[in-house]
């Protein structure tokens, strides 16, 4: 079969299990599959490269697209980097710390490259799916931590000097637990919104919930599996309306609201997406009223309409539409928008 002489676009991104690669053409439409390769990150960034190779000769055969037609690759990773270079392990081995992934795989491959945080990629994976309808947008992923990135108008991701901005977890916030403390986090500080909304968040509050007498009957306290294994139970728990499980999942959902207001009074992005697993809950009508009850409580007026124009909304407040491959659609658009 004769193959497509126009231009093309990778992106790839690296998860902590898999990698999701996508094409893109010279309009910055999808092209073919996403396509899904292990990413073996904890085997060295040299076999990651391997697996890199791997998804991106899948992606071009089985859009039927030369090698020769990719102009640039989009490439992110779960850590924190900054230019180029891994600042942090996280869910990678230590042989990545240090290296300027994106210079070196640019290099290994012979193509330009583009390297982002994966959160900062699954925001303009959100922006890209929406061009056409949107300025620009903050994305807010609860996951493990809480994520988030901000996308300028024209689809510029905002990076910060350094490329460390748009750490919303990282916030503080006045919650305090019922001893009057503010909760420790995994950055060493304290009072992090973090601690409040995330999978880290579920264990903690989980673990103070189920020692209350109040729960004592509740069938998490009747096994002696961890508390990990307990948090992760919470989604299919809330999922049925159990009251402990709907009780936490509440305060998160209250709490990531009121966040929301303060990130507005900042960025005024006009649309805030939020991402991560609960996207793709049955309670997220549910969790997304429990939101915008926090939101309500603590923005001002003109962040939800115009003064002048009462029929005017200010700012919109929704689930992720990218799934699970924002991250890949977001990194090829960026390669777009760059080697275009
Ligand atoms: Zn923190």
């Amino acid at each position: 079969m004769e193959q497509k002489q126009s231009i093309y676009f990778a992106g790839l991104d690296i998860g902590g299990s898999t990698i999701k690669a996508v094409l893109v053409d010279e309009t910055a439409g999808q092209v073919g599959e996403i396509i899904e390769v292990p990413s073996r990150v904890t085997e060295g960034y040299e076999t990651c490269f391997k697996q890199l190779e791997d998804a991106l000769r899948l992606l071009t055969e089985g859009a039927n697209v030369s090698q020769d037609a990719i102009n640039g690759v989009g490439l992110d990773v779960p850590g924190p980097s900054s230019d180029g270079v891994i600042w942090g392990q996280a869910n990678l081995s230590k042989d990545w710390v240090g290296v300027n992934i994106r210079d070196a795989f640019s290099k290994h491959i012979g193509l330009p490259a583009v390297m982002v945080n994966d959160c900062n990629a699954a925001a303009v994976g959100e922006y890209a799916v929406r061009r056409k309808q949107v300025g620009g947008l903050l994305y807010l992923a609860p996951g493990t931590g809480l994520g988030g990135g901000l996308v300028l108008s024209g689809g510029k991701l905002y990076e910060g000097y350094n490329c460390l901005a748009i750490e919303p977890g990282h916030m503080s916030v006045p919650f305090r637990d019922e001893d009057g403390e503010l909760p420790d986090c995994t950055c060493g500080l304290k009072g992090c919104l973090e601690t409040w909304v995330s999978l880290i968040a579920l264990r903690r509050c989980l673990k103070i919930e189920l020692a209350k007498t109040k729960w004592a009957a509740h069938s998490l306290n009747s096994d002696d599996s961890t508390i990990e294994n307990k948090a992760f139970r919470l989604r299919d728990l809330a999922e049925e309306n159990d009251p402990l499980a709907v009780q936490i999942f509440k305060q998160q959902g209250v709490i990531l609201g009121y966040a929301i207001s303060d990130l507005l009074r900042l960025f005024d992005p006009g649309l805030v997406v939020i991402g991560g697993g609960l996207t793709e809950t049955s309670f997220r009508d549910k969790y997304m009223e429990w939101v915008m009850e926090g939101f309500e409580e603590h923005c001002w007026p003109m962040h939800k309409k115009s003064p002048i124009d009462p029929q005017k909304t200010t700012t919109k407040i929704e689930w992720a539409q990218g799934g699970d491959s924002a991250g890949a659609l977001g990194m090829a658009f960026t390669a777009h928008d760059l080697f275009g």
